[in-house]
């Protein structure tokens, strides 16, 4: 079985997808764990999709154009990344995770699955929720589920693809075998390109958004986010990525800058 929702997965466009234990939820914020979603749940199922290279460096399309004016060459690269990096990965995401909740439904295993963001609901629904609350951390069930680790900047940083993939998860009360954590350190002892970024990003280098929480150990797996965020600052629209961008981790660019 746990082939066959792999390849569900992997034929619907995930790039990369493993298994996590329910237990490995513990401490879960109350109405966020897996078993309040499904009462018997055994497993989570954690799946991703990558971004386009080419759209997440986006602003360099359109330098130079002949036919995109000047004063237009941000908002058409925001358009194309919106499209191509987000709408359309979360429409996959959306779509892997609904193929395999009503596979194992259809088995006879109660699952659930998740829109892969607050997408179109964003400003009426999301900012009433405090802090920006998920329904659901895909990011915790990934590294739980061995895709990757936490990085420095909070997000998933996977052998392949470094932290540029989006995620989305499935609850189920089948009891599936599960991935061990990432075995390599992935995030980069004494890299500092995503605090640098974030800190320019919001156009205010006395301010550092992503700040390490004190005491870090740099020799174990992060299975949780090692840094503070302001949130707000994240979800405002003004620092395009930054963080996600610059990141060496699995990129095919020797420096990112
Ligand atoms: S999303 Fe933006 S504001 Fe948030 S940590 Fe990353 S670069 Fe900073
Ligand atoms: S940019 Fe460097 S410090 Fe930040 S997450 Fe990537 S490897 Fe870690």
């Amino acid at each position: 079985m746990k082939d066959e929702i792999k390849q569900i997965a992997l034929r619907e466009g995930a790039s990369k997808v493993g298994i996590a234990s329910v237990e490995s939820f513990a401490g879960a914020p109350n109405g966020h764990a897996p078993t309040d979603f499904i009462p018997d749940a055994k497993s989570v199922i954690s799946f991703g999709v990558r971004l386009l290279d080419a759209a997440v460096e986006r602003d360099r399309l359109f330098m130079n154009s002949q036919m995109v004016p000047e004063e237009l060459r941000m908002p058409v690269q925001e358009y194309i990344y919106e499209t191509v990096a987000y709408s359309m990965v979360n429409t996959r995401l959306d779509q892997i995770g609904l193929s395999i909740a009503l596979f194992l439904e259809k088995q006879g295993y109660p699952s659930m699955c998740f829109p892969a963001t607050y997408d179109t609901y964003y400003d009426s629904l999301m900012r009433k929720i405090p802090n920006f609350q998920a329904f659901f951390s895909h990011r915790h069930a990934a590294v739980r589920a061995g895709l990757g680790e936490f990085g420095l900047n909070n997000l998933v940083l996977t052998p392949e693809y470094g932290p540029r993939i989006r995620l989305n998860s499935v609850i189920t009360s089948i009891q599936l075998e599960p991935e061990p954590i990432i075995g390599e350190k992935l995030c980069i002892r004494g890299c500092t390109l995503c605090l640098e970024a974030c800190a320019l990003c919001v156009n205010n280098p006395s301010t550092n958004i992503l700040t390490p929480k004190e005491n870090l150990n740099w020799n174990e797996i992060w299975l949780d986010p090692p840094s503070v965020t302001d949130k707000h600052a994240c979800n405002s629209g003004r620092c395009a990525g930054g963080c996600m961008r610059v990141c060496p981790v699995g990129s095919k660019r020797t420096h990112r800058s």
